[in-house]
């Protein structure tokens, strides 16, 4: 991985975010605020725009960076979260010459930055339910070997099942937590926007 790949990861998810505009405001609107696709929409477009400046720089440098900018720019619950994956995958990749597993195992301390960030793990309906059995998916393909095109096809399908799992769970974290068993039968929005993102990025390799 180097500084163009996230460059062009960068453009994906905006324009597939923005594909999905309607879909991830809505189903924050039915248990949440309705902000998320403004906030998440927000920080891409951010990103794009400092394009310029990212290309110079190697990845650690460039993910750090981006996730300083994030930090100050998206809002609500899941600005924090995503600054700290941009700051927690930039401190753990490598300067150069980034083999698939090391993106893995940064990706991995990423969602686990989120992690300490939110203190919520798996199943508390958020978009942990998406990022974390994603990030167990390419740490053990990547160990094992498999094949770049057989490894993003599998990380789109655990991210899919992933973001609908979330369906018909009680939410414990974020606003969807006040509203108990009404939350169950909606997806939520920030497990379906990160769903949009790592299916985005896993196209560009397939
Ligand atoms: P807000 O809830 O402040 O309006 P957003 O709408 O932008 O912020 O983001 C809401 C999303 O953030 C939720 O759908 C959920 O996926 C995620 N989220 C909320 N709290 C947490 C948490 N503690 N850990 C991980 N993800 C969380
Ligand atoms: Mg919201
Ligand atoms: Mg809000």
């Amino acid at each position: 991985m180097n500084t163009d790949d996230i460059l062009n990861a960068i453009m994906a998810v905006d324009q597939a975010l923005a594909a999905h505009e309607a879909e991830i405001e809505s189903l924050d609107r039915a248990i949440g605020d309705g902000d998320h696709y403004i906030n998440i929409s927000r920080g891409s477009q951010v990103a794009v725009a400092m394009r310029g400046e990212l290309a110079a720089l190697s990845p650690d440098a460039a993910l750090q960076k981006l996730a300083m900018k994030l930090l100050s720019t998206i809002g609500g619950a899941s600005g924090p979260l995503v600054a700290s994956f941009f700051m927690g995958m930039g401190k753990a990749i490598k300067e150069h010459n980034s083999s698939l597993a090391d993106v893995a195992a940064a990706f991995a301390a990423g969602v686990e930055a989120i992690r300490a960030r939110g203190k919520a793990d798996l199943g508390e309906k958020t978009m942990l339910d998406v990022l974390i059995p994603v990030s167990r998916c390419f740490t053990e393909l990547t160990a094992a070997g498999a094949e770049p095109r057989l490894i993003f096809k599998e990380l789109k399908q655990v991210a899919e099942q992933g973001m609908l799992s979330t369906r018909d769970l009680v939410a414990t974290k974020g606003r969807a937590a006040f509203l108990g068993d009404r939350a169950i039968g909606h997806i939520d929005a920030g497990a379906k926007s990160s769903q949009v993102m790592v299916s985005a990025v896993c196209d560009l390799a397939l």
